[in-house]
């Protein structure tokens, strides 16, 4: 099979040192870059061809992006479509591929770190911790964009797993009383990460009580994953013991027999 001419990179989060090395060398070997916003940073894009076209796509709609790309492919050039975090959560990607499909060109998508995963290293928790939460809900508060009837957040947050919000930083004060509808209490964790894995990061620990006033002390109004979850209550990680019986000694798995447990 021959490489695509479109490639959809997923850039990650920030760090230039997170993006997949064949993002990297899909970059390096293109002769359009066209990417998204701010949150991509344009370190990724030092050592590209001396000819290479880069050009941010924020200005552009969506039939000014595509023709770009399809003139650039139709003169047998290659394209890197790049997209912050995983192109595959909240990238507007559909819409592209399926113009793109209509002129004949199919793109690849090659995936990337998204800044949900990205905000929790940073802020240091595991999402999936054993006995408390095995679930990870990645979803984003209602604002001017809709979301289905049965996707509403209060309705996802009455799961009380870790749930993982995009593009909600300036709807704060309707997700905390969603929440607390949901059956969550303001005690409950909530971390917060501006621009994560970027040189001026803030990681802001915080309940569901504290979340509005500190995302305001802390000047966040955009570009931030909204973590909330017991996973990130520190206190209660410290004081009780979330063990996976993956590394059980008692636990037989495919790859070890376990020990006989003694009292
Ligand atoms: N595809 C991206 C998400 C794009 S939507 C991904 O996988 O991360 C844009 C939203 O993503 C932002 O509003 C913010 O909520 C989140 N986001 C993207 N990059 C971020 C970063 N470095 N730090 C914190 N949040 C980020």
């Amino acid at each position: 099979m021959t490489e695509a001419l479109v490639h959809i990179i997923g850039a990650g989060p920030g760090d230039p040192e997170l993006i997949t090395v064949k993002g990297k060398r899909l970059i390096e070997e293109a002769d359009l870059i066209l990417y998204t916003d701010s949150l991509v940073n344009p370190e990724l894009f030092v050592n590209v061809k001396p000819n290479a076209v880069v050009q941010k796509s924020a200005g552009m709609h969506l039939d000014e992006i595509v023709a770009m790309m399809a003139e650039a492919v139709s003169k047998g050039k290659k394209v890197a479509r790049v997209h912050t975090g995983d192109p595959s959560v909240f990238g507007a990607i559909l819409e592209q591929m399926k113009k793109l499909k209509a002129e004949g060109i199919e793109a690849e998508i090659i995936p990337g770190v998204s800044s949900a995963f990205a905000a929790a290293a940073s802020a240091g928790i595991e999402l999936t911790v054993p006995e408390l939460t095995q679930t990870v809900i990645l979803t984003r508060a209602e604002g001017r964009t809709p979301v289905p009837e049965k996707e509403k957040l209060i309705d996802l947050a009455a799961h009380q797993c870790s749930i993982a919000l995009f593009l909600s930083a300036t709807l704060i004060k309707k997700v905390v009383r969603e929440f607390l509808e949901a059956g969550w209490t303001e005690n409950d964790a909530v971390v917060v990460v501006y621009k994560a894995s970027w040189p001026d990061e803030k990681v802001v620990r915080t309940t569901l009580g504290n979340l509005q006033d500190d995302m305001r002390k802390n000047k966040i109004t955009k570009q931030a994953m909204v973590i909330i979850s017991r996973a990130a209550d520190e206190e209660l990680i410290a004081n009780n013991t979330f063990e996976s019986k993956l590394y059980d000694k008692t636990f037989t798995h495919g790859y070890r027999k376990g020990e006989p447990a003694h009292e």
